[in-house]
């Protein structure tokens, strides 16, 4: 992190740690550098079609053009990557055979009554959805800590699309987002390469069936 002055760097470690205190398995602080950016991100949107490519205000096209992102990002000295605490194997809290992407769709859109079920996929999808509404509010608040402490450029991206409401008013609907303060833009959608750049920070990122899975997030800092 050659590029950061020692005043941001010990600021970096304190949010590091404020973060764990408030709930991350992981925080480590990297340059903004190293954060890798690949237009094959936003394919993956596509190839196989992502439900929320559309009709979820915070994935493409919604989003800032990858182009337009690559810029903004060169203003930018640091970052945090926040990873959550697991919500649990897809093996060990789904029922077997069940299709999870379909289930998913059908969680994301039926509302109460879908939620009320108790098997094991919907626990499962549940934990997900739990997962990501605390890493929205872990961002908000360290978010709001930046910017008290001069750094109002601070910017949350979240690990997926936005999972806040049941279903997302879109952008044919022409309401406004119902948590305009909460929401954050997905990584994938800007087009960092979330499993790259993990790497980089030597944060472990799997998608192994028997292996925890965890939202990873990252906050933009200057
Ligand atoms: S808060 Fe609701 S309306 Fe706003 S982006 Fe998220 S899902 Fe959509």
């Amino acid at each position: 992190m050659s590029e950061i002055d020692k005043k941001l760097e010990s600021y970096l470690e304190f949010l590091c740690q404020k973060a764990k205190e408030l709930g991350a398995s992981e925080a480590v602080a990297i340059s903004a550098s190293d954060i890798v950016v690949d237009e094959r991100v936003s394919l993956k949107c596509m190839v196989p079609l992502c439900s929320f490519y559309g009709t979820n205000l915070m994935c493409p096209p919604n989003t800032k053009p990858i182009s337009e992102f690559k810029n903004i990002l060169k203003n930018y000295h640091a970052a945090i990557l926040i990873k959550t605490a697991s919500f649990g194997t897809p093996e060990e809290l789904t029922d077997p055979g069940v299709d999870l992407s379909e289930t998913w769709d059908t969680f994301k859109s039926a509302g109460k009554k879908q939620e009320q079920a108790s098997t094991p996929t919907t626990a499962y999808l549940h934990s997900i959805r739990d997962s990501l509404k605390n890493q929205y509010k872990m961002m908000s608040e360290i978010e709001s800590l930046c910017i008290r402490e001069g750094y109002y450029f601070a910017a949350g991206l979240a690990g997926a699309g936005c999972l806040l409401c049941d279903e997302c008013v879109g952008t044919k609907s022409g309401l406004p987002c119902r948590y305009p303060f909460k929401a954050r833009p997905s990584m994938d959608a800007l087009g960092i390469d979330v499993v790259a750049t993990a790497k980089k920070a030597g944060v472990q990122v799997s998608f192994a069936q028997d292996e925890a899975r965890s939202w990873v997030g990252l906050i933009l800092i200057d």
